[in-house]
């Protein structure tokens, strides 16, 4: 049953589960992501928050657009 864990794996969008945590809205994917993401960028004093690293590199390479 090896098959068993492919869900978990990090780095995919899983949905957030909603609770009394803040939520940031990730601006590359439009999904909800906990204010204790370990993914995120400062850009123009703001904190942007991502699902995952691949989102992060997203906004990285280009975050005026995202940032708007
Ligand atoms: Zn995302």
């Amino acid at each position: 049953m090896v098959n068993t864990f492919i869900g978990l794996l990090p780095g995919r969008c899983s949905i957030a589960t909603p609770g009394v945590e803040k939520l940031a809205v990730d601006v590359i994917c439009g999904m909800k992501v906990k204010e204790d993401s370990k993914f995120f960028s400062e850009f123009q004093g703001k904190k942007f928050y991502f699902c995952s690293s691949h989102c992060k590199e997203t906004f990285d390479k280009n975050p005026l657009k995202h940032s708007r």
